[in-house]
């Protein structure tokens, strides 16, 4: 057992890996001994095994989940001179895999409430060259399915899912990956089901699509040395396949833990509403399955609501100064990265975004993070306020 004063970090992947060690060194033994390295048999089962997690037929593993977007989106189709909408707030990988895909990123803000992609600013940027909209399942929310698919019917849009966060996550009915034409997932390693390095898959219910992944991912070839497409060398290790094979029927049990997490910080934070400190909200229902756990320091208050004493820097540092680790996804929304210039977006094109930018904070969330440890990142959360609070009413 972990001491309760020792250093509780953001994230801690051997609570998940010590268990299984065992089973994970004779999988890649098993790899080894095969000496199937690329495109190998435990690939093969895993991409069968997790699409149908997905409930979709076919997964394309590919070496990450930026991948994933930029040869998905090509392999439905979508390219030069198609815009694709996707939100400002989101982990640059979504841009990019737009823009390698070829096609025009339009940008737009996001929900205060749930930092979701705002489907009625998505629905005013649609204009007739709009070829497909990218939800992302920020957090391990899913966007409302049934919103999305009647935006895409009455547009004639694809949907095309960044479901890099959401493994398993359900809402409507729908599984996270089972909405649109094809959906993207990452297995970094601290996702929800994360390999021993960098992995992602493709999974769609479209034969074609399918068939295109597989050539894409693979130099473009529909068969040895015939190169019908400008493809790439974009293929999940068999290794990596054999350590998520391993894992993933754990997958559930892992996504439960993380929301009985979510429900012990949603009830400890509840008396702190009043300070000012919010969760993101949950529309999801018991489908999220909480990648990150983020609430909101408020630094306004125009909807009546009470504003933090304290901004988001500080209060990270008082929680760092007693050995909590924290995060912050993201601190600079999209359209403002220097890199991104060019797209022409300037600050206050997505208030939303860019205001939750600076009050968001990602408190720790891993399978095995214990009671005791919430306690006290509740606690330290709570001192900071109150101390600040009584030092301002003896100056
Ligand atoms: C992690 C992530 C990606 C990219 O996945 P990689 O495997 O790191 O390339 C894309 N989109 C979102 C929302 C992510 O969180």
């Amino acid at each position: 057992m972990h001491s309760v004063s020792a250093t509780i970090p953001f994230v801690d992947l051997s609570a998940q890996h010590q268990p299984i060690q065992d089973q994970i060194e004779q999988a890649i033994r098993g790899v080894m001994q095969r000496g199937d390295y690329i495109l190998g048999q435990a690939l093969a089962e895993f991409e069968q095994a997790f699409a149908a997690a997905c409930r979709s037929q076919h997964g394309i593993g590919v070496a990450c989940g930026t991948d994933a977007i930029a040869l998905g989106l090509q392999a439905c189709g979508i390219g030069e001179g198609d815009e694709v909408i996707l939100p400002a707030n989101t982990f640059v990988a979504t841009l990019i895999g737009v823009l390698r895909a070829g096609a025009t990123p339009v940008l737009v803000d996001c929900d205060a409430k749930t930092a979701l992609i705002d489907l009625v600013a998505a629905e005013k940027a649609i204009t007739p060259k709009t070829r497909a909209i990218v939800p992302v399942h920020l957090y391990g929310q899913m966007v409302s399915p049934t919103l999305l698919r009647n935006l895409a019917n009455t547009y004639g849009l694809l949907i095309f899912e960044d479901a890099a966060q959401a493994h398993l996550a359900e809402r409507e009915g729908y599984r996270a990956g089972s909405i649109g034409v094809a959906a993207a997932f990452s297995f970094y390693p601290a996702k929800n089901l994360g390999a021993l390095g960098d992995g992602g898959m493709v999974v769609t219910n479209d034969e074609t699509v399918a068939q295109k992944m597989r050539s894409l991912r693979n130099y473009g070839a529909s068969r040895k040395y015939f190169h019908a497409d400008y493809g790439t060398n974009s293929r999940l290790d068999t290794i990596q396949a054999a350590v998520l094979n391993v894992k993933l029927p754990y997958l559930t049990e892992w996504n439960l833990d993380r929301s009985q997490i979510a429900e012990q910080y949603n009830t400890r934070l509840k008396p702190l509403y009043a300070q000012g400190i919010l969760p993101i909200q949950n529309q999801c229902g018991k489908g999220h399955v909480y990648h990150l756990y983020v609430i909101r320091a408020r630094v306004e208050n125009q909807d009546g609501s009470a504003a933090c004493a304290l901004d988001r820097e500080t209060l990270q540092e008082k929680l760092a100064h007693q050995d909590i680790q924290t995060g912050i996804h993201y601190p600079i929304p999209c359209h403002l990265q220097p890199a991104f210039k060019n797209l022409g977006y300037r600050a206050g094109d997505f208030p939303i975004s860019e205001t939750l930018c600076q009050e968001i904070l990602s408190l720790p969330m891993y399978p095995g993070l214990s009671d005791p440890q919430i306690h006290r990142i509740i606690d330290v959360l709570e001192a900071s306020l109150t101390a600040h609070s009584a030092l301002k009413i003896s100056a």
